[in-house]
């Protein structure tokens, strides 16, 4: 294969930060290694003061964000249970389908997209639901939604209500905070603001969260209890389950070290910095941004496609003339909006510069 260097700012992976590509190419260590499982241990310790939380079980799943979404449900969904889904966009779209296959009572409340969920028409769905589930930062439409205001009003109802939240692409972008605002369980996946490649999902679990856990979920491989053993010898020392993949394990520890270093605040106000440029800069070239005001997110910025304009014509003369990759819009969406993401390592400004200049050039010429 041809090694080609691109500038992702696409909705999917964004380039790793420097610190965790050379992480994957540091000598491997076994899984069993105690050297290794210093690496995990920390790892996890990296985690949590990332989600800003204490909980015990936080770890990275082996699998890319949606495997996060997927073992959420598996372990805490029983068949019938009531689960109310906040769908404004396609990953709460996939929150549903994941939450129907393991048999929960889906009641789904679907908003326009482009807009936030709404916090009224969530509680007003169900009066008594298990679970209460939304995306924080939704890739498909570049919309934040409230989910502080929305886990803090389910717990003002119903102590025994649990939330779940999605932050696969706000986990080190903007604020996220699972224990200030009471978030039961979290993931997220290391390829967007995480700065790494594509293939862990960081995962958090709340006591009350726990307590209320599935005992033997329908999936061996995602069973919350038997990946606990390994990753933090929870049930008395450790015991093999699957093998860790300790390469992106190591990047990952890597990416959070950069990360914890340069220092949260200063993470996320790089990201909306360069957000508030980015916006300001396609304003200026008569674009309209296509996220409601209010709600947009600094690191995905969605953008109407012109009248006239080819959609994936321009994308490819960026990918082949500029070797910068940016993302079409979804389903309804996909000719007429751009999905530009300014995530982690590429939260910066010559990444906005080249963009609009790029963008400038290639409209100017049509
Ligand atoms: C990317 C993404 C996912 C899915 O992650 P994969 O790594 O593609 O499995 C889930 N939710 C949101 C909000 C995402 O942006």
């Amino acid at each position: 294969m041809a090694l080609v260097d691109r500038i992702l700012l696409g909705p999917g992976p964004s380039n790793p930060y420097p610190e965790a590509t050379a992480a994957l190419s540091a000598p491997l260590l076994g899984h069993l290694d105690p050297e290794f499982l210093r690496v995990l241990d920390e790892t996890c310790a990296r985690l949590r003061r990332v989600w800003g939380t204490e909980n015990a079980r936080t770890l990275p799943l082996s699998g890319t964000g949606s495997i996060g979404m997927e073992a959420a449900f598996a372990n805490f969904v029983r068949p019938g249970d009531v689960v109310v889904v906040g769908v404004n966009g396609l990953f709460g779209e996939r929150m549903v389908d994941v939450a129907g296959r393991y048999g929960a009572d889906v009641v789904r409340v679907d908003h326009d997209w482009g807009q936030p969920v709404d916090v009224e028409r969530v509680l007003a769905a169900h009066p008594e639901p298990s679970l209460v589930a939304a995306v924080h930062a939704e890739t498909s439409t570049g919309v934040r939604s409230d989910i502080k205001e929305l886990s803090l009003a389910v717990h003002r109802r119903d102590q025994r209500a649990l939330v779940l939240a999605d932050c696969v692409t706000s986990l080190a972008g903007i604020d996220v905070q699972v224990d200030a605002w009471d978030v039961d369980i979290a993931y997220s996946g290391t390829q967007k603001c995480l700065g790494v490649a594509p293939g862990l999902a960081p995962f958090t679990v709340s006591e009350r969260a726990w307590d209320r856990r599935v005992q033997r979920p329908p999936t061996w491989y995602l069973d919350l209890n038997l990946i606990g053993a390994y990753v933090d010898g929870s049930s008395g020392g450790r015991t093999y389950h699957h093998t860790a993949p300790t390469a992106m394990i190591a990047s990952l520890h890597a990416a959070l070290g950069r990360i914890l270093e340069e220092g949260l605040d200063t993470v996320w106000e790089r990201h909306r910095a360069v957000g508030a440029r980015l916006h300001e800069g396609l304003a200026d070239l008569g674009l309209t941004l296509f996220a409601a005001e209010g709600h947009r997110l600094p690191e995905l910025t969605t953008v109407r496609v012109p009248e006239g304009v080819d959609s994936a014509k321009t994308r490819q003369i960026l990918l082949t003339e500029y070797g910068v990759e940016i993302g079409p819009g979804v389903g309804a969406f996909a000719s007429s909006v751009w999905r530009i993401g300014l995530m982690g390592h590429n939260a910066r400004l010559d990444r906005v510069e080249l963009i609009l200049g790029a963008l400038h050039q290639i409209l100017s010429r049509s």
